[in-house]
């Protein structure tokens, strides 16, 4: 039991010829035998993987020898077993996809770091409006009460987000935050370039923020949603709200599948028996998708696919 360990860390440092790191870098990965996913460009790196305790242990002791990286900070989960199918590591002109038009470095410019406990603080402060940096479906399985959901897909379309929501963030006290928080180094950056005066961020994001042990996650409902095998994770140590809710019905849900629409893809909360419903699809288009990989993976003929398109219709009617 728990002898692997999934570390996730990033830190904004000048690195040289990235792109000769990033190739020694996954011989040295390879080598330790780690998996995940690690992020280099010319602003830094961004990695999150999963080895044992001897692994792991290894990979961050090798790390801290090289200045750029000494102080560098891993948070670190528990596992029983690795949450990755294989080591990728990316050379990327970005470490956190923003494409701005002029760009930040957060080691100049970033808004104000807040621990756990003054986030917790500001949480519950009401001048403050709690702005979730992430992607819908990270928000939807989980999230800070009373938090703002900006309705985005990707994070590059933060920024416009807030420029056509600007009335609600006018005059207020802003704080932001990210599952570990590399997107609000850069994110809260721009909002003081972009002339917003009162800009915080949670330092190490959801994760320090779930592990501290004075607030113990508390103020958090749902899970936070993680970039592997895993998807969701606890936070609030003291109670558990879910807030996800199942795609087709609306009953409380946290168990998230993929659109079986391969040009599709998304992300919906579903329980298993509306995947089975439901064709594990998002809409009709995509229930019908010629390579919908449900009816692919159930071996469906087309009169069972017509039979349970039947059933929905009577679903939708009563
Ligand atoms: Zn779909």
């Amino acid at each position: 039991m728990n002898q692997y360990r999934v570390l996730l860390y990033y830190k904004y440092v000048t690195i040289e010829n990235p792109e000769e790191f990033t190739a020694q870098h996954k011989e040295f990965c390879d080598s330790l035998g780690l998996k995940g996913r690690i992020l280099i460009a010319s602003e830094g790196i961004n990695g999150t993987v999963s080895g044992t305790v001897e692994q792991t242990s290894q990979y961050m002791d090798t790390m801290k020898k090289d200045p750029r990286f000494e102080d560098m900070v891993y948070k670190i989960d528990e596992a029983n077993e690795h949450a990755f199918p294989k080591m990728k590591v990316r050379h990327r002109p970005e470490l956190v996809t923003l494409r701005l038009e002029d760009d930040v470095n957060p080691n100049k410019t970033t808004g104000e770091y807040l621990d756990p406990k003054e986030f917790y603080k500001r949480l519950q402060d009401e001048d403050t409006v709690v702005l979730d940096a992430r992607n819908d479906y990270e928000y939807d399985l989980g999230h800070f009460r009373g938090a703002i959901k900006p309705d985005i897909e990707n994070f590059r379309d933060l920024p416009q987000w807030v420029r056509e929501n600007k009335e609600i963030l006018e005059g207020k006290k802003i704080i932001t935050y990210c599952t570990g928080g590399i997107r609000c180094e850069k994110f809260s950056g721009w909002l003081v370039k972009e002339g917003f005066e009162d800009v915080g961020q949670l330092h190490g994001g959801i994760v320090t923020y779930g592990k501290d042990p004075e607030v113990q996650g508390e103020l958090w409902d749902g899970q936070l949603y993680v970039f592997d095998e895993r998807i969701g994770v606890p936070v609030n140590q003291k109670e558990h709200v879910v807030v996800g809710k199942d795609y087709f019905s609306g009953e409380p849900c946290e168990r998230y599948v993929n659109c079986a629409n391969p040009f599709c893809n998304k992300k919906i909360l579903c329980s298993e028996e509306n995947e089975h419903k439901y064709l594990r699809s998002c809409s009709h288009e995509c229930r019908t998708h010629e390579r919908n990989r449900y009816i692919i993976e159930h071996d469906l003929t087309e009169e069972e696919v017509a039979e349970r398109m039947e059933k929905i219709k009577e679903t939708e009617k009563a």
